[in-house]
């Protein structure tokens, strides 16, 4: 039986950058169908973001006490893994959507349960989970929200063997033996110390080294890290085929020999937006990549968006979200030919300028990876006239924190403008420093005016001040 609905917009996807593109577009005075095809809150909720902090949480606060002479002796014992798991698992809901189903209809959003494509402009037709199907016509827009998919490396045999993805990785109710993960990006090194402290014996194979598009000193305390934990890290190491060993694990063998074997296989080697089967070819558009503007918009179709992952500029939760209220909230104005909103400015609350200026990431390590804006060698690359100030994190702040606290940090300038454009930090607990960083970037603030924003004493924010002295302020 088919069924014709009529709404504003059509958002499809909700998982986070989904909802939040939703949401904006109602507080902007306009009807949304959300159509989600598995669970609202997606990717982020249930198999990335939170489960995998969650599992790496318990270790790194284990470690920070051990790592502190008085309660180092407090604490004796290793993690409690059934503890752990069980922890994770109330952050996913135990995989229930029922807590943010409910935050959708609270925020007057209409929710279909079903898998959406397009049919033609402004059209769309949902097979809906319960058999029926839906025909929407959205009288302003469309908006594509439908997260990313992993990529799968031509690797031989690799279709023969019963192995992971992150998704498996980040709800397993067991943790083997022993565990290969290939893949030295950011969820293959989350997800290898996860493990390693949950008592598996993990080997860590990268094809060039982990974390690649972070400064050279800040993977190195990162791979210290890992070490420590007794990740085994094979860098350089391409997997060329993959078996089922007589034990009925795993067993991999690497391009140039030698073989790594373990009970089980994660492969995590990178994510490409989830476009297949949305029908872009019925609006001629080629189906495999979006170009969108700052906007969200998609080049040549002025009714329809992309966000988050979907869109393809930067696959993180936080820069999804960020991209979603832009376009929910042009969306809305666009509807209302406000101002402005036509062909926005940058920077203007209709825009993700940020994206190509000050995107932060966190690699959730013990140590912490935390960056923001470019490395030195990107500034370059894209014409900066830029600097670098690097330096060991070795502050007052940094003692207290750890017993042989071990870190680094490093800014990039803008020479011609005397602004930052980049920031690492590597430690323990530089997280939280990040938003330091992120707002003195997209703030544009002026290295002399950075110099009166002084740290509070004594935190590892201190290093601050290190690098603007070791710079010449
Ligand atoms: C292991 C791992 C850890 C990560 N950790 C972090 C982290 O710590 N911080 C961070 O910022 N990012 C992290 N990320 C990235 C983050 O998960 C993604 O950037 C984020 O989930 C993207 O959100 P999204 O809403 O664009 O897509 P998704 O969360 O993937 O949501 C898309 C939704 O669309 C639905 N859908 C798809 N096609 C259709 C269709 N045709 N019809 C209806 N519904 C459809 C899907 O079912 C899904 O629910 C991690 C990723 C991984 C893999």
């Amino acid at each position: 039986m088919t069924e014709t609905l009529q709404t504003d917009v059509v958002v499809i996807g909700a998982g986070a950058v989904g909802e939040n593109a939703a949401d904006r577009i109602v507080r902007g005075g306009l009807s949304a169908v959300l159509v989600e095809a598995a669970l609202v809150g997606g990717e982020c909720s249930y198999w990335a973001c939170m489960p995998s902090k969650a599992l790496l949480r318990p270790g790194t606060v284990l470690k920070e006490a051990q790592s502190l002479a008085g309660s180092r002796e407090a604490v004796t014992g290793t993690l409690d893994t059934a503890a752990v798991l069980d922890r994770r698992n109330s952050f996913t809901s135990n995989w229930d959507d029922a807590g943010q189903a409910e935050w959708v209809a609270g925020a007057g959003i209409e929710l279909v349960r079903g898998r959406a494509r397009l049919t033609g402009e402004r059209e769309v037709e949902v097979a809906a989970n319960d058999g029926r199907t839906l025909r929407i016509s959205a009288r302003h827009a469309v908006v594509l929200a439908t997260g990313s998919e992993p990529i799968t490396p031509p690797i031989e045999g690799l279709d023969t063997v019963d192995y992971w993805g992150t998704r498996d990785a980040t709800s397993a109710a067991e943790i083997p033996g022993s565990l290969v993960v290939i893949g030295g990006g950011v969820s293959g090194v989350e997800l290898a110390q996860a493990y390693a402290r949950l008592g598996s014996k993990v080997t860590l194979l990268a094809r060039h080294d982990i974390l690649g598009s972070f400064p050279e000193p800040a993977r190195a305390l990162v791979r210290d890290g890992l070490e420590a934990d007794g990740v085994d890290v094979r860098t350089s190491a391409s997997p060329g085929a993959v078996r089922k060993s007589d034990d009925g694990g795993v067993e991999v063998a690497l391009d140039g020999g030698g073989t790594v074997t373990g009970d089980k296989l994660l492969v995590s080697t990178g994510r490409r937006p989830a476009l297949d089967g949305l029908g872009l070819e019925a609006v001629g558009l080629d189906p495999h990549k979006l170009d969108t503007d700052d906007s969200g918009r998609v080049a040549g179709v002025d009714w329809l968006y992309a966000v988050g992952d979907a869109a393809g500029k930067v696959l993180l939760t936080h820069q999804g979200k960020y991209e979603a209220r832009a376009t929910g909230d042009v969306i809305a104005a666009r509807a209302k030919q406000e101002p402005g909103s036509r062909e926005p400015a940058a920077w203007s609350r209709y825009t993700a300028t940020a994206d190509h200026y000050a995107v932060p990431q966190v690699v959730f390590t013990d140590p912490e990876l935390a960056m923001v804006g470019r490395t030195l060698e990107q500034a370059r690359a894209d014409g900066i006239n830029a600097s670098e100030t690097s330096l060991e994190i070795a502050v007052a702040g940094s003692s207290l924190y750890a017993d042989d606290y071990r870190g680094w940090a490093q800014m990039v300038v803008d020479e011609d403008r005397r602004v930052l454009v980049g920031v690492t930090f590597a430690g323990p607990g530089v997280s939280e420093l990040l938003h330091s960083a992120t707002v003195a970037i997209a703030g544009e603030v002026p290295l002399e005016r950075l110099w009166h924003a002084v740290p509070g004493y004594p935190t590892i924010s201190e290093v601050w001040l290190r690098l603007l002295e070791k710079y010449g302020l």
